[in-house]
């Protein structure tokens, strides 16, 4: 992997679209990617990209988070995660960045930021949240995550030592309850699904970066490299 491949097509060819995905008369989906990016990484991009492709997305919104003081904090600060999550995307057309969580001083609740996606795109159009697989595998420990299917889709990408199974037999019945194969009913209704993505797997971590970062170790093929020179430009994960 090199982060030349980052401003085109970085989808392996054997992803293919769904074909219903294209049709011109599909509702255009709104999806979201939230996270701390501390800092964004390949394991973020490429299988965002490769679901964008399964599912006919065509354009993400990033969306990195505030984290309030009484948590534990990110090593870099919210402006340098966003110039970072910035940096990344500054050449990718798919991606656009949201900065409203970081601007918020209180808790930046998901359910209370697809709320306001909500109210500015209407009632009726088709809105998903992407999250990877071991966010799903907690999805329970969310403020208000019963909500989060009134409200949009639940894009899940594949993560590697994850499973498929969720945590408690409630959940698995939930989600098998939601669960749809077909990413074209994606654009059929505005909310309610969760569709778990055949995504490439990707072992990349933000703490294993900052881990191998502050060891001296190569990070090069798990981020953009010109995220690692603003890395080392501000100094970041050195302790
Ligand atoms: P950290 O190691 O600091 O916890 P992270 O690498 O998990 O960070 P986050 O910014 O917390 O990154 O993640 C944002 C979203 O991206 C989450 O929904 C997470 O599940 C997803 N994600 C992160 N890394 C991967 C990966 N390698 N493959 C698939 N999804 C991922």
């Amino acid at each position: 992997m090199t982060d030349s491949t980052i401003s085109g097509d970085i989808v392996p060819d054997n992803i293919a679209p769904d074909d219903n995905a294209s049709n011109t008369n599909t509702p255009v989906i709104q999806a979201l990617f939230g996270g701390t990016f501390d800092p964004i990484h390949y394991g973020h991009l490429y299988p965002v990209e490769a679901l964008a492709r399964l599912v006919g997305l065509k354009q993400v919104i990033l969306l990195p988070n505030h984290v309030p003081p009484h948590r534990p904090q990110p090593e870099a600060s919210s402006q340098q995660r966003l110039e970072m999550v910035r940096l990344a995307v500054q050449n990718n057309p798919l991606f656009t960045v949201d900065t409203r969580e970081l601007e918020r001083q209180t808790p930046s609740y998901t359910v209370e930021t697809l709320k306001s996606f909500r109210q500015e795109i209407g009632e009726q159009h088709p809105l998903a949240f992407i999250i990877g697989q071991d966010s799903l595998q907690t999805i329970q420990t969310w403020h208000k995550w019963e909500e989060l299917l009134e409200i949009c889709h639940l894009l899940v990408c594949s993560r590697p030592g994850y499973q498929h199974q969720l945590s408690t037999p409630e959940m698995q019945q939930w989600f098998e309850k939601h669960r749809v194969d077909t990413p074209f009913l994606l654009s059929q209704k505005p909310h309610g699904y969760i569709y778990l993505a055949a995504t490439p797997l990707l072992n990349i971590s933000a703490t294993d970066i900052r881990l191998r970062h502050q060891q001296g170790l190569s990070c090069d093929d798990l981020l953009p490299s010109s995220i690692l020179q603003y890395i080392d430009a501000h100094r970041l994960y050195r302790q």
